[in-house]
């Protein structure tokens, strides 16, 4: 019997994250902290416990505005070397006290050198927090540079990707508003990656439709997409339920285009009402290569775990789904081989098979 996973099993469980912002995930004391050593005067309050709430609040208000806002506190203290190592050595810890064991976590260079960081020392700088915290929690961490779309340096930021390829960094990305900057404006950046056989994602059909997922994939190249929530609008459901797929949409269910789906964040910037209406419940129906992720833990207060909990819960999803997600992350990275394959068969497997088993064991 496909037993429903409480939270207790569901953080036990061998996860896979792709999505996860190293500045969206901070823990609200280390932000005091760091406040305090810098000399950062802007946060609402200095008490660990209030702050907390307050990004909970920003975040769940309801306008976007105020969910960026929160951003300005945590990049604001992640500009030194020792801040940066620090966050992404306590983003690995995080993630494998949740239960993670390969995760890729994405930042942009380009918002940690305001007080004179140059792009290498803040890459070098997260690369050592990650490193450290790999080796003494037992989870592997790529990292994602990211360039941000509304500016003009994703070329500067598709070649540091390029050169750190060996230490660490397994990937390139882009962010930012999506309505205005759409990601042809950063052809030359994607052109020269694919030229240099790197991997990338990028940000698309998130809060903007289906021009900007096109984009994304047939002009760009992308190798998976950042949310890609409304490829549901390229989907037509009949009367009787029978859902028809628009040419994009099949395109991306054929190629096994990966979706990095971020459940509540989506609620909370408004590109789904609730999890039980979040399109991923009808794309894993079709069977996507659908991917479940954080996105910003410190902003919905969520952890992969969790995010997989709320599935469980709004989709009576068991153990086999939430393998069926792992496993197709793990596909889905942009780590080797070799890599992907050991820890799908070595690990993942084996951890769910393990829980599953201790669901079915029968009583007495
Ligand atoms: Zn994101």
């Amino acid at each position: 019997m496909n037993e429903r996973p409480t939270l207790d099993d569901i953080r036990r469980a061998p996860k896979v994250l792709l999505h996860d912002h190293l500045d969206g995930g901070l823990r609200p004391a280390t932000i005091v902290d760091l406040a305090r050593e810098s000399g950062y005067q802007d946060l609402p309050t200095t008490d660990p416990g209030n702050l907390g709430a307050w990004f909970a609040e920003m975040s769940n208000s309801g306008s976007l505005e105020r969910y960026l806002e929160t951003f300005s506190h945590t990049v604001g203290v992640m500009q030194s070397v020792e801040a940066l190592t620090r966050v992404a050595y306590e983003c690995a810890e995080d993630l494998a006290k949740d239960g993670v064991v390969y995760a890729e976590v994405r930042y942009a260079p380009e918002l940690h050198t305001s007080t004179g960081l140059t792009l290498e020392q803040v890459v070098e700088a997260v690369l050592e927090g990650f490193a450290k915290g790999g080796r003494e929690h037992g989870i592997k961490v790529g990292t994602l540079v990211t360039a941000m779309r509304h500016q003009a340096r994703s070329m500067e930021i598709a070649e540091l990707a390029v050169r750190y390829r060996d230490a660490g960094v397994v990937g390139f990305d882009i962010a930012g508003a999506e309505a205005g900057y759409p990601p042809t404006r950063h052809l030359d950046a994607f052109e020269y990656l694919q030229r240099e056989n790197a991997h990338f994602t990028i940000h698309a059909g998130e809060a903007f439709g289906l021009p900007s997922i096109w984009q994304a994939i047939q002009w760009c190249g992308a190798d998976r997409l950042g949310h890609g929530v409304r490829i549901i609008d390229d989907i037509t459901t009949a009367p009787d339920g029978k859902p028809t797929l628009g040419r994009l949409a099949a395109y991306v269910r054929d190629k096994r285009i990966p979706l990095e789906m971020c459940p509540t964040s989506n609620i909370q910037t408004g590109a789904a009402k609730s999890i039980a209406e979040h399109p991923i419940g009808l794309l894993r129906d079709l069977g996507f290569r659908v991917t479940v992720n954080t996105d910003n833990r410190l902003m919905s207060g969520t952890s992969p775990s969790l995010e997989f909990h709320k599935l469980v819960e709004a989709f009576d999803y068991g153990w086999d789904e939430l393998q069926w997600f792992t496993v197709n992350a793990m596909k889905s990275a942009f780590v080797g081989f070799p890599e992907r394959l050991e820890l799908i068969n070595g690990v993942i497997k084996p951890g769910f098979a393990q829980l599953k088993w201790r669901g079915e064991r029968p009583v007495g």
